[in-house]
């Protein structure tokens, strides 16, 4: 059996917390969460414990009475990057434009694919809500700031085209105004405020979700990589470490941390990608009002190297960007300084701030450039949901609940959106992925300016 093979320094999967400002502010209480330490059985078996699998594992076993477990790699549920994002609920995980979109799939489908958009930002919602999680949501909307002067022209027409095609509400503010209620930078030439979205604690919503899904009955399993996927008759075999799982059914719910040669259906389908994050210690109001600071909502740039970043409840900035392609940690120290010599250009005002965290994580992109959701041709006791593209909180939790219909024989692939529906190609000379990734930085770098 040939070994599995990662895209990045074997640091990007080490199994331990990452040192974030998420994991020194939520007690772990893995009281209930035991690696899987024996050969045992279940009906259904998620690989993955992120916003895909929790979701999934929970709605299985409370919606449809199926018996589910979920084996993790990370130390804890949540390692990965649903416990590490940026915390952004907000739409669409696409980095396809309208235009590209309607060409590819027609207005019908782009239409139903907007829809899901929606509607995965108030699941997200309603999974807070309805499970008492302690997310700390926080904003009512999202905002996309212009980086630049003629940025903010592209803005009006993307806020127009939302309203007028998908009755998504939109405001547009001009430089001054944005000044006096979101922030001043060098990069601030005017804000488009998508009203659907806010922002949350994205490890306590993992663990919340985590919790619901135990109470619902699943069983929940970190520290337990599947190293070895094998199948007798119709049984599938995930080996682990110090167990074995025997399973009717399989959801791969493992979005940019795949190992691949786990199952040939899906090599060489995802891009995966670092992505940064920095955080500074709290801010005081003088601080924040030398950025004219004032939002609690979240916030994008147009760069298409984009900057994403927020003031968090107590006050601290977090602000982050794209990553860098080794993934070793001398090349993610270069990266940190990178971010913080970018953050004080784009606010000149916090020069001095200290910086109290850094860290990252893998997104994934696909050919498709959108979510890839559904099951496997050949073999329908095996279903996925992948490739948010960097948009996960308001998708993955909703794919989750969607697998978990298909998986109950509720909803049928066809029925999905044909924007998200089924594999994406593979890549070609899939070992260049990284190198693809390195043009298309250098490319949109240029466009950035
Ligand atoms: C730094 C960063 C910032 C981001 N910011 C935002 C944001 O603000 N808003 C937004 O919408 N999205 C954001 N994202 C993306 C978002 O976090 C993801 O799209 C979402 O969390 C995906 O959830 P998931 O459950 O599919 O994958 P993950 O949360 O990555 O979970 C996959 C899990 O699978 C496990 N796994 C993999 N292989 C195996 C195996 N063989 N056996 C067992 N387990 C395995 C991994 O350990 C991992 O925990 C960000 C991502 C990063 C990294």
């Amino acid at each position: 059996m040939p070994a599995l093979r990662t895209l990045y320094d074997s640091s990007v999967y080490d199994p331990a917390p990452v040192p974030s400002h998420w994991e020194a502010t939520v007690p772990v209480d893995a009281a209930d969460w035991r690696p899987l330490e024996a050969d045992e059985s279940c009906d259904v078996a998620v690989i993955g414990g992120g916003y895909t699998g929790l979701s999934a594992a929970l709605h299985l076993a409370r919606d449809h009475g199926i018996e589910v477990r979920v084996l993790e790699a990370g130390g804890h549920v949540g390692w990965g990057a649903s416990g590490r994002n940026g915390g952004f609920c907000c739409l669409p995980a696409t980095k396809m434009s309208i235009a590209a979109m309607t060409r590819r799939y027609g207005a019908e489908e782009t239409k139903r694919f907007f829809a899901s958009q929606v509607e995965g930002v108030a699941y997200t919602r309603a999974l807070i809500e309805d499970n008492d999680i302690d997310a700390e949501i926080c904003g009512d909307g999202v905002f996309e700031v212009a980086h630049r002067r003629q940025a903010f022209g592209e803005l009006q027409e993307y806020g127009a085209a939302l309203t007028r095609l998908f009755g998504i509400e939109t405001s547009l503010y001009s430089k001054d105004e944005f000044r006096d209620i979101g922030h001043d930078s060098t990069e601030q030439f005017g804000a488009l405020k998508v009203h659907a979205g806010f922002a949350l604690h994205p490890l306590k919503f993992a663990h919340g979700m985590a919790r619901a899904a135990s109470a619902a009955g699943a069983v929940l399993h970190p520290s337990s990589p599947v190293t070895r996927w094998l199948k007798d008759g119709s049984h599938h075999l995930l080996h682990s470490e110090r167990g074995m799982l025997r399973a009717k059914r399989v959801v791969v719910a493992t979005n940019g941390y795949l190992r691949e040669r786990l199952h040939r259906a899906f090599d060489a389908r995802i891009l995966p990608a670092l992505s940064n994050i920095i955080v500074t210690r709290p801010l005081n109001a003088a601080e924040l009002a030398a950025q004219s600071w004032t939002t609690d909502c979240p916030l994008t740039n147009t760069r298409r190297l984009l900057f994403y970043y927020r003031k968090l409840p107590d006050a601290r900035i977090l602000f982050g960007a794209r990553g860098d392609l080794s993934g070793t940690p001398a090349d993610g120290a270069r990266m940190r300084d990178w971010m913080v010599r970018r953050f004080t250009e784009v606010f000149p005002a916090w020069r001095e701030i200290p910086i109290d965290y850094f860290w990252r994580g893998l997104i994934c992109f696909s050919r498709r450039l959108a979510p890839s959701l559904g099951r496997l041709a050949d073999d329908p006791t095996v279903h996925y949901g992948f490739g948010y593209h960097a948009n996960g909180v308001n998708t993955a939790p909703w794919a989750g609940g969607k697998i978990a219909e298909m998986v109950a024989g509720r909803t049928e692939p066809d029925d999905l959106p044909a924007v998200l529906r089924g594999l994406p190609a593979r890549f070609p000379l899939p070992t260049l992925r990284r190198t693809y990734l390195a043009i298309a930085y250098r490319w949109y770098g240029l466009r950035d300016g």
